[in-house]
This record gives C-alpha cells, structure tokens and sequence, in this order.
C-alpha cells in the first residue's frame, strides 16, 4: 500500500531549488515514487498536506546522542576546563542504563525535532546503535577510537562494521571509523583509520582543531598544524567528515578548500566553550559542509533550527557582509548538504523521485510559519521544532500532528526523574 502526502507546498531542495505547490507526493516501500497532482488512488494511506510545508527532513552530521544526561551539567566554564579529555563534572554517577536511556530520548528529540538522520559517535557505539535502530531514525554510527582504548575500540568497530555494514541502500544504519581527535590519537593510529576507511568504504568522522592545546600536541609531534597531521595520516578528501576546524590559520584554510575535506560545522558548541567558530562563508561552496548540535555540554540544544539560524547569522557577522550564507544556502546545509557530507546524497536530502521518503511537513497554521511571503526564510529565521508537524523516515510516519509515534516525551521525561538523573 502507498501512502501519499496530499496537496503540500514543497520544497524540493533539488538542484533548482523548486517550489512545488499543491502537489501530492506518493510513497510506495519506503520510496518517493512520483510528485505531481491527484497520486492518490483507492485503498492508499493519506495524508493530508493542505496546510503544510513538505521538505527533506533535517540532517545532523555531528552529535553524541547518548550524552543528553549532560544536558545542564556544564554551564559557563574557562576554555581550558575541557582540556584533554572533555570529562563532564558528575558524570561518573550515570552507567550504561543511563546512556541507554539518554540516547533514547535524544532520538526522540531529534525526530521531534524534525531530524530525520544522524551522524553519531561514542565509546560503545557497538551497543548502542540498536537504539538508534529501533526510533526509526536514520544514522551514520562510529564507536571512538582513543590510544587509551584502542583494543575495545577496534573491537567495537569491527562489531559495526560486520552489523551494519557501510552500504546506505541497504541498510538505514551505517558505521563509520570514529577516530576522537587529533591529539587523542597518535599518528599511527590516525593512519590505521585511513586503511581501515579504505578496506571497508566507511567514512572516516573526526574532530578536528577544536581546541588550541589540541593545535599544540599536533604541533609537539612535529606537523606543521591540524591540516599537515591529517595529510600526513591521509586523512583528507571528501570522505574524512571532519567537526569543528575552528584553530586553523590562513594557509590552512585555504589547503582545506583544495583538498575537499567534509566540514561538520557545530557554531553552538565552538561558541559556548571556545568563544570563536569558523569563518563558514570561506568553506560553504567549496567544500561539503553540514551542520551539527555536538553534545549537551556544549550545546544543550538539540535543535537545528537554531543551530543553521546562528550559523547563519555568526556566520554573516564573520564575513562582515549581509548577502553571506543566503536562506538557500543554509536550507541545503541543513539538508542536500549534509546528506553529501555523508554520503548520503543519492539517497536523501531532497524530495525528488527515487529518493527514499526522509520528509518532513511543517505546520503553515502556526504563526511563526505567516505570512508566507518567503517560506524558505520563514524556515530558517522562524520555524523551531514547534513548527515540525509530521516526520518520515522511510516512508514511516515517525511524528504524526505534533506528536511522537513510537515514544512519548512525557514518559521518558518521568524516566529520567525515575532514574534519579537530578540530585
Ligand atoms: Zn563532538
């Protein structure tokens, strides 16, 4: 049985960015089989889209979804905090229950949210992507590869590699090698990251120039910078997904845009605990760049509305110039273009025939959607999650008017009290 979205403004996100009004979108196995007028036939499911905004749904290329426990736990604290190792003060009191818990209501928010696919990463990921699994979402998953935990790390990430595979078509879960960072991972370990990638067609996700003592212990081991030590590791290309990049100078930008290297560009996190983020109209354009909430420590958030706003809005500050980062611009990196990011492309990030259904329907009787002189403006300076009416992923209805199909906020919010997360 299809199911068809009916008589929707779409935005289609393709290569033209066209508009489609008052069309149908009919669904058959999880597919976008054809967009036009009057696809409804009898027996098919329905829904009705008279009053909605159908779009790609949103694409976070960078998060930790098991750390939504930290949400609050680290307000206001001097750069050097996080030095090393990115420990959140009490988090010795939450074990794997908890994590499990945390990432099933980050999943829940997210889909809330309007996110239909993730790029996540954590020590463990090998147990905990069946979570993520089973909320429907789609996601790009790698387990984090430390010199301090290399053996469990290797053991996770083959675990992924033979679970999941790195085929998007056919399966909705994918891994990823998950190196942690540049001064986290020594440069052998960095160039078995590479191989591996190689062998097994995975990409390769990364943070990168996150910090200056981060700099400097790339630096202590004899590379030029971040962008030398990646080089040197092979570690570039548009298969190496690389978050944050917000220490590099001139002459590393400028190498960056030469050697097409993915951007996950997280502006909340880098503002809250470094005060600076990337001159983002220098990489928009010239490499692959999507967007990302981090984690709940540094960007409580899980809202990428929000996130594309302020990138935008940061972003147009840093190019001192009010024309950077156009609506279009950003409404593509949040969607086609961090679908690219992670190879995802062929598959989602636009509504077009042949996709697989990934949508999202925006709610045009809420007042922050009117009037709707520029929808697409309204999207990104406008709209939050109160605004995401419907979420598909796959054709499977995952948030049906307003509210979650598969899980229920209150109820994980009692969870979470019953877990005794706050004391
Ligand atoms: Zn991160």
């Amino acid at each position: 049985m299809a199911l068809v979205l009916q008589g929707g403004t779409v935005l289609t996100v393709d290569a033209e960015d066209r508009v489609l009004r008052g069309v149908d979108i009919r669904i058959e196995a999880g597919t976008i089989a054809a967009i036009g007028p009057g696809l409804a036939s009898p027996g098919d499911e329905t829904l009705d889209c008279r009053r909605g905004v159908v779009m790609p749904g949103l694409v976070n290329v960078h998060t930790h979804a098991a750390t939504a426990l930290f949400r609050g736990l680290a307000e206001d604290l001097p750069r050097d905090f996080w030095a090393g190792a990115y420990k959140v003060p009490g988090e010795e009191r939450f074990g794997p229950k908890d994590y499990a818990l945390s990432l099933r209501a980050a999943c829940a928010e997210f889909l809330a949210n309007g996110v239909t696919c993730i790029a996540d990463r954590l020590a463990g990921m090998d147990r905990l992507a069946p979570v993520i699994e089973a909320s429907g979402l789609r996601a790009v998953v790698g387990s984090t590869l430390t010199d301090r935990r290399a053996e469990d790390a290797w053991r996770e990430t083959d675990a992924l590699l033979d679970h999941w595979g790195t085929d998007p078509a056919r399966s909705r879960v994918t891994a990823a090698i998950a190196p942690h960072a540049l001064d986290s991972c020594s440069d052998d370990l960095l160039r078995a990251c590479a191989a591996r990638a190689q062998a097994s067609d995975a990409r390769v996700v990364l943070h990168v120039a996150q910090s200056a003592p981060e700099v400097a212990a790339v630096r202590a081991r004899g590379h030029a910078g971040a962008l030398a030590c990646l080089r040197k590791a092979g570690l570039t290309g548009p298969r190496v997904v690389a978050a944050h990049c917000i220490y590099l100078d001139e002459s590393e930008m400028e190498g960056w845009c030469a050697d097409g290297t993915a951007i996950a560009h997280c502006p909340a996190s880098n503002l809250k605990i470094e005060a600076r983020t990337i001159p983002l109209h220098r990489y928009a354009g010239c490499v692959p760049v999507g967007l990302g909430t981090d984690w709940t420590a540094s960007d409580n958030s899980m809202d990428m509305f929000w996130e594309a706003r302020l990138a935008a809005l940061v972003g147009k500050m840093n190019a001192g110039d009010p024309t950077a980062l156009p609506v279009r611009t950003m409404l593509r990196m949040l969607t086609i273009e961090g679908a690219r990011v992670l190879g995802l492309d062929h598959l989602v990030g636009s509504v077009e025939p042949g996709k697989r259904a990934d949508l999202i329907v925006l709610d045009r009787d809420r007042l922050e959607m009117a009037p709707a002189h520029d929808l697409a403006a309204n999207i990104l300076y406008s709209a939050s999650p109160r605004s995401v009416r419907d979420v598909l992923v796959d054709g499977v209805v995952l948030k049906r008017d307003h509210r979650l199909v598969r899980d229920d906020e209150a109820a994980l919010v009692a969870a979470m009290d019953a877990a005794g997360w706050v004391r």
